[in-house]
């Protein structure tokens, strides 16, 4: 891929600056190159050729969240965190592409089997110190820089996947025509398993049957990093399990897998697989868009659990999904909807961001756990696994009693 193919794209930039207030990384930086206009006037200048492609690089272009809050703020509406994904794609190809990557998108995100060992395996090592260990020595500074610390989001990990302790397969529900195939999350499925079981439990209320899919990860992750043949790869395994007349619907619980699986006829675009895609694209919806909230109460309860709500970037800009998970928090009988200020901002864990930029990750987080101990909420709801890591991670540090959920599990508390 070649960036220089954008250029038109690229200079539409007016430089109004208007991408500034918006922007996570510049708000909590202040330089310029994290910003949407800094970003694209580096891209110019490769492309005029005042820049070399070479590992100075590769902070610049990786240190973008790819939230998408500029392009939401920018007249022209230009694309910058696509713009990119293409310029790391291009920077993978010319430049340098991490064996650990290559690892992790080749041979172990393809294949769900090999992701659980690897799963058992960490969490073994986690939940008996041997990784404590390993970061002490040093060792899982190979995965990056920032990993060794990164690696403390999760305190304990489930000694067994979600889809090891609930095979694939088809389960009957109590629905009377809908029948459903749910899409698992690589987050729901290694950590956050009682979202996993609150989406099963929910969906065989609504669908005659449900079919817990052994689909692979989705894509995303080696998309956002610019490998876009490895993410092409995957999505590809996803297609055949997908491409059946078996379900109506194919759901999924994590915003982020819903947003890319809705990319998916954009990925194949010139490609024989096109139709295909588009059909698995159309017939594929997010949780919160098959969930009928009830009316919203009206009557307060006496002992409300108080708690608020944050958009996941790729369920608010990129899918629009907004109204719809605040309607089923207010509808929930045991439980009191306050509106956190900024709550579309980006909490900071970019897909893998979080690992690559430890600090700053943690820094853009800050602005949220401020208002979440100033709102004192007991609950705060999302709705994309990553996002749920971040502030778990976020409120452990800093000692907040604030629970995070996933929406679906507040559903549960009706
Ligand atoms: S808001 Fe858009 S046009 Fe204005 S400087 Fe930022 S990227 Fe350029
Ligand atoms: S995508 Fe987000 S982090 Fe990247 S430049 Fe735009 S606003 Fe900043």
């Amino acid at each position: 891929m070649d960036i220089a193919e954008y250029y038109d794209d690229i200079a539409q930039c007016n430089k109004c600056g208007f991408c500034q207030v918006a922007c996570p990384i510049f708000r909590s930086t202040g330089h310029e190159s994290g910003v949407a206009r800094g970003r694209l006037a580096l891209l110019r200048a490769i492309i005029e050729g005042r820049l070399e492609w070479d590992k100075e690089l590769e902070g610049p272009l990786y240190d973008c969240l790819g939230c998408g809050a500029c392009t939401a703020n920018c007249a022209p509406s230009v694309p910058t965190a696509d713009l990119i994904i293409k310029a790391r794609n291009e920077y993978l190809e010319k430049v340098d592409r991490k064996p650990i990557h290559k690892m992790l998108f080749d041979y172990l995100l393809p294949y769900p089997r090999r992701l659980h060992l690897a799963a058992r395996a960490v969490a073994l090592g986690k939940n008996t110190g041997i990784s404590s260990m390993a970061r002490a020595l040093g060792l899982l500074r190979i995965f990056g820089r920032d990993f060794s610390r990164a690696e403390g989001i999760i305190e304990k990990l489930p000694p067994l996947p979600f889809r090891d302790k609930f095979k694939p397969g088809v389960y009957e529900g109590d629905g009377e025509t809908m029948r459903i195939g749910y899409f698992v999350g690589c987050g729901v499925d290694v950590i956050q398993q009682e979202a996993g079981e609150a989406t099963l439990g929910l969906l065989k209320k609504l669908g005659k049957t449900v079919t817990l899919l052994n689909n692979c990860c989705c894509g995303l992750p080696a998309y956002s990093y610019g490998d876009i043949d490895a993410a092409k790869k995957l999505a590809a395994k996803n297609l055949d399990i997908l491409s059946t007349d078996e379900f109506d619907v194919i759901v999924t619980d994590c915003a982020s897998c819903s947003s890319f699986l809705k990319k998916y006829p954009e990925i194949f675009a010139d490609d024989d697989r096109r139709e295909q895609a588009e059909t698995v694209a159309s017939r594929f919806k997010d949780m919160v868009e098959l969930i009928v909230p009830n009316e919203p109460v009206s009557v307060s309860p006496e002992n409300p659990v108080v708690a608020t709500y944050h958009d996941p970037c790729h369920l608010n800009r990129t899918l629009g999904i907004t109204k719809e998970p605040r309607e089923i928090l207010k509808s929930l009988s045991n439980l009191e909807f306050v509106e956190m200020n900024d709550a579309s901002r980006c909490c900071g864990m970019g897909g893998t961001f979080n690992i690559t930029h430890y600090d700053l990750s943690m820094n853009i987080l800050k602005h949220k756990l401020d208002t979440l101990e100033t709102l004192g909420v007991e609950m705060i709801a999302t709705g994309c696994s990553g996002c749920i890591f971040q502030f778990m991670d976020g409120i452990h540090q800093r000692g907040l009693k604030t629970r995070v959920v996933h929406i679906v599990e507040a559903l549960e508390m009706g």
